[in-house]
């Protein structure tokens, strides 16, 4: 009998090859159906037929706010208050420079050691770019609440780690940065569209996140920024592209700020990823947050208990409790990167983070109870017969 509450019924909403256990979805989430046709609209008719004239008669330009909208629904932010483009990396660079310039005598960025590089290094390259004694202070993860002074001008925080999934509280955390006179700036990359947010109630100054993940946009879908009401009005924008201008078809040879969020906007909008993503995010109309993560804990906990009990030699790197996880499970191996190749190799799809993490993601959309126990089944496998130790297996590809 399959129990209800591990899975959510909209697996036949999803183009999964068959035979594949796809547990990655937290890196890359799998093809919508639906979304090759939108798209072959979107190619043949709007540019085929309309041509330029699709900036306006196919809503290209208002996309960004558009799509926006929809993601602002699903991290509890209001209407208006969340922009589209460009990759995290870029929205990292302009929330942290817009952070700084609200605390202009405070040098300090905070973050700790369980973010993702690509995070820490675009500090570190603002700082270069800033000089004047600007510094990154990074803290081990269980830190970061006490580390909170009125030396920190901004603490930039990813909710869920890339690596083990433990979740930091972000309420709390926020609260305590505040305590301290800290501007607040979630990386939701691992939380949106994977568990319920609330930045309304959380009250950070700054979230940012990817949509290739958990919100199933495609390889390249662009990022969002989040800026709360008060902040987005004043916030200086670093980098000061024409569509973040109060006016782009006005050509004024000086930069003014749009009003609001869209003034994080920076150049052309990728129509067709950002075509691709609101095709992606129409189903989570559909989807309550509390059932969806209520399954992911359960699918989660099967495979921990499961992998614990027959799979020898791998250690859980995850927390324990469901609730001080996201939707991710990591388990340390000695041949982790090996018998992960072996789990490919047998369509069990998840991935390898160095130096010795298997890391498989739950995403309840289209991930089952009958999922988890055929991947632990490959995974036994693999692991008590030696599978790993074959010499194609240790070959390290491009992405790992
Ligand atoms: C996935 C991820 C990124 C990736 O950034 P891109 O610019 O989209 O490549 C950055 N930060 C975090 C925390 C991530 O999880």
């Amino acid at each position: 009998m399959k129990d209800a509450a591990y899975t959510l019924p909209m697996k036949d909403r999803f183009e999964l090859p068959p035979g594949m256990i796809y547990l990655d979805g937290n890196s890359l989430g799998p093809l919508p159906k639906g979304t090759s046709d939108r798209l072959q609209t979107m190619v043949a008719q709007e540019w085929g037929q309309h041509l330029i004239t699709g900036w306006n008669r196919d809503g290209w330009m208002e996309q960004p706010a558009r799509v926006g909208n929809m993601i602002a629904r699903l991290i509890g932010a209001p209407e208006g208050s969340v922009t589209m483009g460009d990759t995290l990396s870029v929205k990292v660079y302009q929330a942290l420079s817009a952070a700084l310039k609200m605390r202009p005598e405070r040098r300090v960025i905070l973050s700790d050691s369980g973010n993702f590089p690509s995070d820490l290094y675009m500090a570190q390259g603002l700082i270069r770019q800033l000089g004047q004694g600007y510094q990154l202070r990074v803290v081990a993860p269980e830190e970061v609440g006490d580390a909170m002074d009125d030396t920190i001008a901004v603490a930039m925080i990813t909710q869920v780690d890339y690596r083990t999934g433990r979740m930091h509280d972000m309420a709390e955390i926020t609260r305590a940065a505040h305590a301290a006179g800290v501007v607040m700036l979630w990386d939701l990359a691992h939380s949106a569209g994977a568990l319920p947010v609330d930045l309304a109630t959380a009250n950070c100054e700054f979230a940012v996140g990817c949509t290739y993940k958990y919100l199933n946009g495609g390889p390249g879908a662009p990022a969002f920024i989040y800026a709360r009401s008060d902040v987005a009005p004043i916030m200086e924008p670093a980098l000061a592209g024409w569509l973040g201008h109060d006016a782009p078809f006005a050509f004024e040879p000086d930069y003014r700020p749009a009003p609001g969020i869209a003034r994080m906007r920076v150049g052309t909008p990728p129509v067709m990823q950002m075509t691709a993503l609101e095709h992606a995010l129409s189903i989570w109309d559909e989807v309550d947050m509390n059932a969806l993560r209520a399954a992911s804990i359960a699918l989660c906990d099967l495979f921990i208990s499961e992998v614990e009990a027959r799979c020898p030699g791998l250690t859980l790197v995850s927390p324990r409790d469901g609730a001080e996880r996201g939707s991710q499970v990591s388990f340390a191996f000695e041949h982790g990167y090996a018998a992960m190749q072996a789990l490919i190799d047998r369509k069990v799809i998840g991935d390898f983070r160095a130096p010795n993490i298997m890391r498989f993601g739950f995403t309840p959309l289209y991930i089952d109870e009958g999922d988890v126990l055929k991947a632990v089944d490959v995974l036994e496998q693999v692991v008590r017969n030696r599978l790993w130790d074959n010499a194609v297996y240790q070959r390290k590809a491009l992405v790992t």
